[in-house]
């Protein structure tokens, strides 16, 4: 085609197809087109300063030498506990990234029987199983997406198919496929796609789903666009055909390097496996265990059987070796992720107020009480945000418009939040009045800027106003702006009268700003005479 750099046969065709989506809405719910949920990403470019930082990082995956122990290491500095999880991680993630390594140095080793070191772990909400991936992928630099396996179905037609994981990777990439393909997938609630066979018969979507997944954490090839994205396939087509020569977008990724954790927290096979337990030690000197504050404890002692009996595929439970059980968090572990994890949401706290150049201080008691309230939370660390949440929301909507600048948080602030918090605000009442002043001040030099008259308030117009804020709970500024609203037009009449830029606010101005200036626009028509 001679002309075909004016009209493009694809692009004519794409904008048809929008017309037609625009046309009739109903079209998009039947996938064409319009992205559907975790769809395919159109894959472009990345920009040149995403590019660098991602050879950086390929070139980390290349050179990978990390040591389990530095892994390790690592973790300790944000997840508290959890000795077991980080040595078992800290090792399956030197395996895969060595054997990624070497793939790449000799590439005739993707030939051989490799069994990837795909992890599940297992324990209750809250207790770090996220967050320990996060914190590895973080530290290699890989891409991370986090899915829950309910979402599944079976066909995908209706859901989330297996396949958008990996092209959510892709997304989570930047769209840089070969980065993407060394990624780390976590999918959570995994025990919810295996129903239990001992009631009765399994849950037949959940078993698709399992062997759907089975072929993606192996070696397979996946689309990079979703079937039902019909305008990122044509986008694709496109780009190819822009590109000429140059090298062409993949359009397919692998999944042979991608580590897949599946997590959830099994409470069912707990007790399960607590039965199974119980039943083989009758016949020894069975004594209670000391686990049996933790309903959790059990997971240690899970084996594949009761994985099987649980409602997994043979096949699904025996391809994800790694098998770890991640501990209950007690009281003095949410204690201790308050002051020593880095990644303590107290430093998110304390971050926050600094935005206001507020300091808090926490006593140790206080510290104690936060985690024996976040532990009856039952949310695992979760319970933590729960509690500093009620803890601190109202000292962050009052106090950036108070005159404190530090304050401490104690037992009794936890006990009554409010009650102390008003306690604090009437004790520091003396230096509200500098903040008030320094509002007004604000409000003085915005309507200078805007209106070119400059306001200068009495000591008793101040109090007026303050006053008002007081009794209606509003700001200095909402104040000012509702009784000043419009005032510029009379201070205009005045100036052109009398040639006057400055007024001065007394009390009668600011309790009645709109009689007083009447009366000033009056005596300047006078003045003028
Ligand atoms: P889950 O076990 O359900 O995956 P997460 O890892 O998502 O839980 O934990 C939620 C949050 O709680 C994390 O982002 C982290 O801030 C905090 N957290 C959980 N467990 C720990 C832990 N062991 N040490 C430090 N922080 C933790």
């Amino acid at each position: 085609m001679s002309d075909k750099d004016d009209k493009n046969p694809l692009e004519e065709l794409q904008k048809q197809v929008q017309d037609m989506i625009r046309k009739n809405p109903g079209l998009a719910n039947l996938g064409m087109g319009v992205q559907q949920p975790g769809g395919a990403p159109h894959v472009e470019a990345p920009p040149p300063e995403e590019k660098e930082k991602d050879e950086e990082i390929l070139r980390r995956i290349r050179e990978f030498s990390l040591k389990p122990k530095e892994i390790r290491d690592h973790l300790n500095r944000y997840v508290i506990k959890q000795a077991e999880a980080k040595k078992v991680l800290s090792v399956a993630i030197c395996d895969h990234y060595n054997h990624v390594r070497q793939c790449l140095e000799n590439p005739q080793l993707r030939e051989r029987e490799y069994s990837k070191q795909n992890i599940l772990l297992l324990g209750p909400t809250g207790v770090g199983k996220t967050y320990l991936m996060r914190n590895i992928a973080r530290l290699i630099g890989v891409p991370f997406i986090k899915a829950d396996a309910t979402k599944f179905s079976e066909t995908g037609y209706v859901g989330y198919d297996v396949e958008d994981l990996v092209r959510d990777l892709v997304k989570a990439a930047n769209n840089n496929v070969e980065l993407a393909q060394y990624g780390i997938i976590y999918i959570d609630e995994i025990d919810k796609i295996a129903s239990a066979g001992e009631t009765g018969g399994k849950d037949v979507s959940g078993r698709g789903v399992q062997i759907n997944l089975l072929k993606l954490m192996e070696d397979t090839e996946v689309n990079l666009f979703a079937p039902n994205d019909i305008m990122g396939q044509m986008q694709a087509m496109m780009s190819m055909q822009r590109g000429g020569s140059k090298k062409e977008q993949p359009q397919s990724i692998s999944t042979r390097h991608i580590l897949f954790i599946v997590s959830g927290a099994f409470d069912k096979l707990a007790e399960s496996v607590k039965k199974r337990v119980e039943a083989a030690s009758i016949g020894f000197a069975a004594h209670p265990s000391d686990d049996d504050e933790d309903p959790y404890a059990h997971l240690k002692q899970a084996a594949s059987a009761d994985f099987i009996k649980y409602g997994f595929e043979p096949e699904f439970i025996g391809r994800i070796p790694v098998r770890v059980a991640c501990e209950s968090l007690q009281p003095e572990d949410l204690a201790e992720i308050l002051t020593s994890s880095e990644g303590s949401l107290l430093n998110q706290y304390r971050s926050d107020f600094s935005g206001y150049d507020i300091s808090f201080n926490i006593t140790t008691e206080a510290i104690q009480e936060v985690a024996r309230q976040a532990h009856a939370e039952k949310t695992g660390a979760r319970g933590l945000m729960t509690v500093l949440e009620r803890l601190f929301r109202n000292y962050k909507f009052e106090l950036p418009s108070t005159a404190i600048k530090t304050f401490e948080v104690t037992t009794d602030t936890l006990t009554e939040p409010d009650k102390a918090l008003k306690a604090l605000i009437v004790e520091n009442h003396h230096l509200q009045d500098e903040v008030w002043k320094a509002d007004l001040a604000r409000f003085s030099e915005t309507f200078r800027n805007t209106h070119g008259f400059t306001l200068s308030f009495e000591d008793e117009a101040a109090e007026v106003i303050i006053a008002a804020a007081t009794e209606e709970d509003k700001t200095i500024r909402a104040v000012c702006e509702q009784k000043f609203k419009d005032f510029q037009h009379g201070l205009q009449i005045i100036s052109r009268n009398t040639g006057r830029t400055e007024f001065a606010i007394t009390a009668a101005a600011a309790d009645n700003p709109d009689k007083e200036l009447s009366q000033w626009v009056v005596a300047s028509f006078k003045d003028a005479q």
